[in-house]
């Protein structure tokens, strides 16, 4: 058992053994969904948005996080920048739980913890020159002169291989490629600890989208910041990566290395999940049935079915798997998975 499968434990990175620059325990959203029944017989129905995850994520780690539209990726990513409040479970960022936190200390962590997401257009105010959106934190959470703040502005587009004179430009004189750079500079410019990549590079061309993948993994060997990346383009996320966690209907259900992962998946959905998105062969037509069955159709997150959540589409589903949910455990090469076929060591 590892200090992640207990309630409390040490702050320390499953990963690295290194103190975690972010914990996630047990964490839970649901958010209300109407009511269901008749007359006076009504009961709230609730979307299990985040159902009990938890992970960890060390300093300079990338942390990638797939599944299928609806699994709660991207309410994990507003969880995690405080734009949404959990239900219940814990973000210890620091020591402490972020999930406290308000004013002063809630500033303070908005600060080290940045996002950047996959439209730069729509996180990039049009009527704003790029220098006054980079300097936008600066002047919110420093006492920074205008002297340093364009300095650091300066700076920081040096980094993400900008010139500083496009400081004076707005976002529309810039390629979708260079907005994103600009995005990533306007988050490293507080010195962020962790970015929230979400889909961070997904509407960039192919060739720009690899430019901008080598710029983050430059940047992170540089400042050793940690990355948690949310994507759908598997093959993205395999480079990225250093671990990739499987999510499904709100619950993880595979976390490992990304190599050992991408190479021997054992949980049937992350399997399904890899065949259909990066088949072995054309011919391989056992493995497209096993990828067509499994990816067909995603249940409600409303009404997720009872035990396993994946037993309706599960090629491999026993009879336990319809009645009982199957606990998350670690195995002994260190993989954290949820299913019948895999108690445990
Ligand atoms: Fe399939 Fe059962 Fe494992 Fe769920 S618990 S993935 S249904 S084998």
């Amino acid at each position: 058992m590892t200090a992640l499968d207990s309630e409390e434990g040490p702050a320390v990175s499953e990963r690295s053994g290194e103190q975690a620059v972010l914990e996630v325990r047990d964490l839970v959203k649901h958010f209300p969904a109407g009511r269901a029944g008749l007359g006076l017989r009504t009961t709230r129905q609730w979307v299990r948005a985040v159902d009990g995850v938890t992970f960890d994520i060390a300093p300079g780690e990338t942390l990638g996080l797939v599944g299928e539209s609806g699994c709660g990726k991207s309410t994990i990513a507003k969880l995690l920048l405080r734009l949404e409040d959990p239900t219940s479970g814990h973000i210890v960022f620091g020591g402490e739980d972020v999930t406290a936190f308000k004013g002063k200390s809630l500033l303070a962590y908005r600060r080290a913890v940045q996002a950047v997401f996959q439209d730069p257009f729509a996180s990039l105010s049009p009527r704003m020159r790029v220098r006054d959106i980079i300097s936008e934190g600066l002047r919110i959470h420093t006492d920074m002169t205008k002297d340093e703040m364009a300095r650091r502005v300066a700076d920081v587009l040096d980094m993400v291989g900008m010139r500083p004179d496009v400081g004076r430009l707005y976002p529309h004189e810039f390629s979708g490629g260079q907005r994103q750079r600009i995005a990533i500079a306007k988050a490293l410019a507080l010195d962020a600890k962790m970015l929230v990549l979400d889909e961070a590079v997904s509407a960039l061309d192919v060739s720009i989208r690899a430019q901008v993948i080598t710029l983050l993994k430059d940047l992170q060997r540089e400042l050793g910041i940690a990355y948690l990346y949310i994507g759908h383009d598997l093959a993205t996320v395999s480079y990225l990566a250093d671990r990739v966690m499987v999510m499904y209907l709100g619950k993880m259900v595979e976390l490992d290395e990304t190599v050992a992962l991408v190479d021997e998946p054992l949980h049937p959905y992350t399997e399904a999940l890899f065949n259909a998105a990066l088949p072995a062969h054309p011919d391989d037509h056992d493995h497209l049935d096993t990828a067509d069955q499994a990816t067909a159709e995603v249940p409600s997150a409303l009404a997720p079915p009872p035990g396993c959540h994946f037993h309706p589409r599960c090629p491999e589903a026993m009879d336990v798997c319809s009645s009982i949910y199957p606990a998350a455990v670690t195995l002994q090469t260190g993989r954290r998975i949820a299913c019948h076929l895999h108690p445990g060591d």
